[in-house]
């Protein structure tokens, strides 16, 4: 990984344009840098930036953490800039986050700054409608004739990447619309990584990928087998809590242990994912520059986890188990009588709950069947929940789905 050296001085100039509201996070984080003190540091010649990492076969340097595109971007264009300063330079959308607005967003910020085009990583994603009519639409709303990667949005199994689709990438490729391919997945990740290892021509996969699930063997066999077929790897819903939504002795215990150590347990989160060297950078939703600050404190910060920190994550994530989603819907949604999408209704539940994004929650509710959306409280949920290995109650958090969603 390419390094940067923090000083004292570098930080506390560039931390005026982020904000005293994180303050202690930065200062935490540099504190653990083993950067030189102030009298020590020499005047600034540049500003600090976040490390990079090869981005699969290609290696491409990507920064290791990148701006998801669930916000209002185009009110909120401060949230780019502060990234392209700190090098927050792999940003992500789709062509359906908030209705194309997200899309447009970065457009706009790409069309007052061209010359940042090409220090950003874009990837963005297919959200129905023919490929190329989608492709060509979000380009128009981004303001740029290529996207570095462009991705299936959400797939939960590999059936669509046939030979039409190899022919179409390939065509986009020739056309230099688009630079790299690959999908986005949230459910039965790991059998979707196993298989397009073997296809030979998928070049990067976003992946639902957190301290809960990339201890398992089935996700470190899925990920080993994607990186030695060279596809690059990005993680995404590295900090959620779950589908409950509560807060709870767990989360009490681990926020505490972590304070200890001068993190919090959100930045404790991504330090563990970014521990895993297969992992070239996560997606983050960073709708504030809070949030944007704690994470690139974290980013900047060279303190390893120790085995403590481990056992404290690990701890919390067997308290936590039964109220996380792992996304293994091959078991819940092939039991007996299945008829509900269950791992698009806890993704809906996780991004209000968890993430405390009602509008992004209530979008993917709507995308379900309306004979789904209205029964879900009428359903059968006993062989799901007797199939799910994490014990989860299915059938309570679908009956909560539906009237939070009603
Ligand atoms: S409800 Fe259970 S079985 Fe279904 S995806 Fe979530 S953790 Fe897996």
């Amino acid at each position: 990984m390419k390094e940067n050296n923090v000083s004292r001085r570098d930080f506390v100039k560039t931390l005026g344009v982020v904000g005293v509201g994180s303050m202690v996070g930065v200062g935490q984080a540099l504190a653990q840098s083993n950067a030189p003190s102030a009298t020590t540091a020499p005047t600034p010649t540049k500003p600090v930036k976040i490390p990079t990492r090869p981005f699969g076969r290609m290696g491409v340097p990507v920064a290791i953490l990148g701006p998801g595109g669930d916000f209002d971007i185009e009110a909120n264009q401060i949230i780019l800039k502060q990234a392209m300063d700190w090098g927050v330079t792999y940003w992500d959308t789709s062509g359906g986050s908030n209705a194309g607005r997200s899309e447009r967003g970065i457009g706009m910020f790409l069309e007052k700054n061209p010359q940042t085009r090409r220090e950003v990583f874009l990837s963005t994603k297919y959200d129905g409608g023919g490929m190329t009519q989608g492709l060509n639409q979000s380009l128009e709303r981004l303001k740029t004739d290529y996207v570095d990667l462009y991705f299936l949005h959400g797939i939960n199994n590999t059936s669509m990447l046939n030979d039409d689709l190899k022919a179409w990438v390939e065509k986009a490729k020739a056309d230099k619309k688009i630079r790299f391919f690959g999908f986005a997945t949230h459910a039965n990740m790991e059998n979707c990584l196993q298989e397009s290892a073997k296809l030979g021509w998928i070049d990067g996969i976003m992946l639902k990928y957190d301290f809960h699930l990339m201890h398992t063997d089935a996700m470190k066999s899925a990920v080993d087998a994607a990186i030695k077929a060279g596809i690059g790897l990005i993680a995404m819903k590295t900090q959620g809590k779950g589908q409950l939504g509560t807060e709870t002795e767990a989360d009490l215990k681990l926020g505490g242990h972590f304070i200890q150590r001068g993190f919090t347990q959100q930045q404790a989160k991504l330090k563990a994912v970014w521990e895993n060297p297969q992992i070239t950078t996560i997606c983050s939703q960073m709708p504030n520059t809070t949030i944007l600050s704690a994470n690139i404190a974290a980013a900047l910060d060279k303190t390893s986890l120790t085995a403590a920190d481990h056992a404290a994550l690990r701890e919390y994530a067997e308290a936590t188990q039964s109220r996380h989603c792992a996304g293994c819907t091959q078991f819940c949604e092939t039991a007996p009588g299945h008829q509900v999408p269950v791992g698009d209704v806890m993704r809906a539940l996780m991004y209000h709950r968890s993430y405390g994004n009602p509008e992004l929650a209530r979008t993917v509710f709507r995308q379900l069947p309306e004979t789904v959306r209205r029964g879900l409280a009428g359903f059968d949920y006993t062989a799901a929940e007797r199939a799910c290995p994490h014990g989860l109650p299915i059938g309570q958090l679908m009956r909560e789905a539906g009237e939070l969603f009603a």
